[in-house]
């Protein structure tokens, strides 16, 4: 029996004769069923027209998106740190060139995820890699399209995945929002992958949405939570789950505290 995955945003299903009958991360009034309707695919019908393409966005840190552009069309990172290589986000497509090249490239010791947009083929990835622990935020728990013996839910707002690496929940875009935050990376600039809980814009800073098809915003005090949580924390660059919009390499700390007080001014405008 195939395991469908919605065209549209790229959830994997069970395995079922038939397809589901509608996708909960697509009618979620976050996202949207696109004007043609849901449409299914499987990751034997993606790997007969996608693959992935593997770019180095900057020390230790490697991209890999799917071409043509399937789904959501984020990107997932390798970070390849000082306490193992982990994979950051995920996508649909998951082929055997993939695997050759992160075999190659070491390995890959966990995974883990932003939030649910992103869950896609994760228990695919897992099996592939070995079995590797895929760490999701357990106030998230119900978005889980496909259970998998490898997802460790964990709690509260931070979680230690390594000496230098830190999984932080900060909430907003979904309750179980998360960042990575790699303290060690490039000689202890430190670097914060965001994927859409902080969303890097095309003027160089981040924003914040419940809602970004749709735009539905979040409120101050959500956004001024987050920037409490994320406060103890020192980093150089940040790095959001899109390629071609913007990054930011230098200054991060300053600028999502920056992009913080321009949020809240304009959402608390009267
Ligand atoms: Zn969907
Ligand atoms: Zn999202």
């Amino acid at each position: 029996m195939p395991a469908f995955i919605c065209s549209a945003c790229g959830t994997q299903y069970p395995p079922s004769e038939a397809s589901p009958l509608a996708c909960p991360a697509c009618t979620d009034e976050r996202q949207f069923v696109p004007t043609s309707g849901q449409s299914w695919t499987t990751l034997d019908e993606l790997r007969k027209a996608h693959s992935n393409k593997f770019r180095r966005l900057a020390k230790g840190i490697t991209t890999i998106e799917t071409t043509p552009a399937f789904g959501i069309g984020q990107r997932a990172i390798l970070a390849q740190t000082s306490s193992g290589n982990v994979l950051w986000d995920c996508i649909a497509l998951i082929d055997d060139a993939t695997v050759d090249l992160l075999n190659g490239m070491g390995g890959v010791s966990a995974i883990a995820i932003s939030h649910p947009h992103y869950y896609t083929t994760m228990g695919e990835w897992s099996h592939a890699l070995g079995g590797v622990p895929i760490y999701l935020h357990a106030a998230d728990r119900k978005w889980v399209m496909r259970a998998d013996p490898a997802v460790q839910f964990w709690e509260g707002d931070t979680k230690t995945i390594g000496p230098n690496l830190t999984l932080i929940r900060l909430g907003g875009h979904f309750d179980g929002g998360t960042v990575l935050h790699w303290a060690d990376w490039n000689e202890g600039r430190g670097v914060v992958l965001s994927g859409d809980i902080l969303q890097v814009v095309p003027s160089g800073h981040v924003s914040f949405m419940w809602s970004y098809p749709n735009l539905i915003p979040l409120s101050a005090a959500k956004v001024e939570r987050m920037a409490k949580i994320l406060e103890p924390f020192a980093f150089d660059a940040v790095y959001g789950a899109f390629s071609g919009r913007n990054q930011i390499d230098e200054n991060g700390k300053q600028i999502v505290a920056a992009s913080v007080a321009r949020y809240i001014a304009r959402i608390n405008e009267k």
